[in-house]
């Protein structure tokens, strides 16, 4: 089987993913499978841009668990969107060293549900387990995640709503 964690920069996919390999998880960080994909350096956006296509075609299905914020793009068995308040979202990425632009992009992602939306276009609702980590240590957050995947709790999406911080994003 194969568990993915997803969610906007800042969320905690990778704090999860080490307290799950902490656990004894096996856990593939998706940012290393993907330097050989990058198609060019986007300086106005501070980011690499992958050729997603090819990188999706030749990807190796990993028993265990996938995590980065394509990882709703592979085919996994069951899917963690990881959400955090934009407000403190914005607090998370400034502390990370993101630049004010690279903070916005992402806060108002974030605040829009983009990478839910992408999600549920390509699984059905019972695979998805949408997590607010806002009030969460990592250590709660990696509980709920591991009790999704072993199917202790049921699916759950769509009950988070943002849309009043997009304004507060300028
Ligand atoms: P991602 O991999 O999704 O980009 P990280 O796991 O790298 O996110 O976390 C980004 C930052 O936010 C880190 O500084 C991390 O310590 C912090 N963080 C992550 N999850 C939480 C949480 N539940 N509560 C407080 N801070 C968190
Ligand atoms: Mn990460």
């Amino acid at each position: 089987m194969m568990f993915g964690i997803t969610g906007t920069p800042g969320t905690g996919k990778s704090s999860i993913a080490n307290e799950l390999i902490s656990r004894g998880e096996r856990v593939l960080h998706l940012s290393e499978t993907t330097a050989p994909y990058v198609i060019e350096k986007d300086s106005s956006r501070d980011t690499m841009v992958i050729d997603e296509e090819r990188w999706i075609d030749e990807f190796v299905p990993f028993d265990g668990v996938v995590e980065g914020h394509l990882a709703h793009l592979l085919p996994c068995d069951r899917i963690v969107v990881l959400r955090c308040r934009p407000d403190i979202l914005v607090g998370r990425l400034r502390d990370r060293g993101y630049g004010e632009k690279k903070v916005k992009e992402n806060a108002l992602a974030e605040a829009l549900d983009v990478i839910l939306i992408e999600t549920l276009e390509s699984f059905s609702p019972e695979q998805v387990y949408e997590l607010d980590t806002t009030d969460k240590i990592i250590r709660e957050c990696t509980d709920q995640v591991e009790r999704f995947f072993h199917g202790e709790i049921p699916p759950s999406s769509g009950c988070i709503d943002w849309s009043s911080y997009i304004g507060m994003i300028e």
